[in-house]
């Protein structure tokens, strides 16, 4: 079972401690969120699982942390100043504004808005979706020389430092560098929970290789992303691919294929239950030569003359100058924590008829691995007991103590949370020296002797 729709997601989210709405004592900013309690750890968990696979796990990839504010130029080279835009369109008949390519057509092929069905929205104009700022103190509001950017993508803050991370690192082709951080655009029409904000983070890797070998290294990182993606506890069956039309690809992607989810499972049509999980793109060698000094146009001007650097590559052994083609898998944490949380999402009935919300996540994936309860809170001695266990785990798995409500309550509050072991401490424990451990998945019981609790705790983790 995954979880029925987006809304079970977004009440169990606030409720929980994972992601409330944000600036909500003010009425909030739309489609704005920040991350809980739990929302952190799960955001973590699922970026340190994405890099411990991408760059420690393989022998290729180097980390970055590039700055969000770049030199405008960058903007203006990559092509975001002139086509980073969507094409925005107004209902004349409930005052809507809406994205144009996300519409559906009617019959006759004129688009109708989503809000009302009317065919009556104005001629669309392009609408450029970067968030705009001025940086320095004496700078005017309107001074083109302070305009800046925050970053639409983590991807130009790579290209851009190709050529220093490959002279520190000493590297050779093929390899590649690994970024996770914030991103801006200013949406037409965020909406449907984190699925698309403003503000989002974004997990990217740049993987630069020759030309020719760019179609296999594509197929390649599109096969390891399905299996990072199962990895992180998302079931095969709600993931698909879609691969782009030539008439939608951007204006630098010879190929891309999107990992797309089931994220709209309640929509009776099909083919309208999936969105974008995450894109893999062959960018070719689009980017670090429009960053580069030295490439010309056809009469023979420089493409860059902003630029200081040439961001070719020398291929000692073949003694060939070359751009290398570049593969990106761009991969968003907030898309990814809600689909992990869809798919973890599972309702049972216990032996009183009460339903109840069990979070079946992977251990490595669960925000708290084990909560420590005591069988009664009046007895010095077991409380003492709970919350030196509770301080022994902590230093290997995230551990948490809770005497807040009766037992019953207590299970039930972790299983919704998504933690992979109860470890309860009764009367017994202060004479045989052993605690029952509760399995999240079975509710089946058993007894562990205190010295061995870590250790069990840990092989299942
Ligand atoms: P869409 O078509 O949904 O607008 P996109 O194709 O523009 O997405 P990319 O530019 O390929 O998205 O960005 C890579 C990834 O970053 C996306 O697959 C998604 O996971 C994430 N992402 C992009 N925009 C947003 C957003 N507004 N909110 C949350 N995540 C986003």
């Amino acid at each position: 079972m995954s979880a029925p729709n987006i809304e079970t997601i977004v009440s169990l989210a606030k409720r929980r401690g994972f992601v409330y709405p944000a600036s909500e004592i003010y009425g909030g900013l739309g489609s704005s969120w920040d991350y809980g309690p739990l929302g952190v750890e799960l955001a973590n968990n699922i970026k340190r699982s994405w890099w411990n696979w991408a760059v420690y796990e393989r022998d290729d990839i180097e980390g970055l942390d590039s700055s969000i504010i770049l030199n405008r130029s960058v903007w203006k080279y990559s092509g975001h100043e002139t086509t980073f835009s969507d094409p925005l369109v107004d209902c004349r008949e409930c005052k809507s504004r809406l994205r144009q390519d996300k519409l559906d057509k009617n019959d006759e092929g004129k688009f109708v808005c989503s809000s009302c069905g009317s065919t009556n929205l104005t001629d669309p104009k392009d609408f450029n979706l970067m968030f705009r700022t001025t940086v320095g103190a004496a700078s005017a509001d309107d001074d083109p020389t302070s305009l800046a950017y925050l970053r639409p993508e983590t991807a130009q803050g790579i290209f851009i430092n190709f050529k220093n991370v490959l002279d520190t690192s000493r590297r050779k082709l093929p390899f590649g560098i690994a970024q996770i951080g914030k991103a801006f655009r200013n949406e037409v029409t965020p909406g449907n929970f984190i699925f698309r904000t403003r503000e989002f983070e974004q997990m990217e890797i740049e993987y630069f290789v020759r030309p020719e070998e760019a179609a296999t290294a594509h197929q390649e990182w599109i096969d390891g992303f399905d299996e990072w993606l199962r990895s992180v506890g998302i079931s095969p069956e709600n993931l698909k691919h879609y691969e782009q039309e030539k008439h939608e690809l951007a204006h630098y992607s010879e190929r891309t294929v999107d990992i797309l989810y089931r994220f709209f499972p309640e929509r009776e049509d099909e083919a309208k239950q999936w969105d974008e999980l995450m894109g893999i793109a062959n960018r070719t060698d689009y980017d670090l030569r429009v960053h580069s000094k030295k490439p010309e146009d056809a009469e023979g001007k420089r493409i860059n003359p902003d630029s200081t650097e040439d961001l070719s590559y020398f291929d000692t052994a073949t003694n060939e100058r070359f751009y290398p083609y570049i593969i990106e898998p761009s991969t968003g944490v907030n898309r990814t924590l809600l689909a992990v949380m869809m798919d973890a999402y599972t309702e049972r009935t216990n032996e009183k008829g009460e339903t109840r919300v069990i979070l079946q996540l992977k251990p490595e994936m669960a925000p708290i691995k084990v909560a420590v309860l005591p069988l009664a809170k009046n007895k010095p001695e077991i409380v003492e007991m709970a919350k030196r266990l509770k301080k022994d785990l902590q230093p290997s798995m995230r551990a948490v103590y809770d005497d807040t409500g009766g037992i019953g309550k207590l299970y039930a509050r972790q299983d919704e949370i998504g933690t992979p072991f109860c470890v309860t401490i009764d009367h017994e424990s202060l004479e045989d020296n052993a605690v029952t451990v509760r399995d999240r998945d079975t509710w089946t019981q058993e007894r562990i002797s205190v010295d061995a609790l870590k250790e069990f705790l840990s092989s299942r983790l």
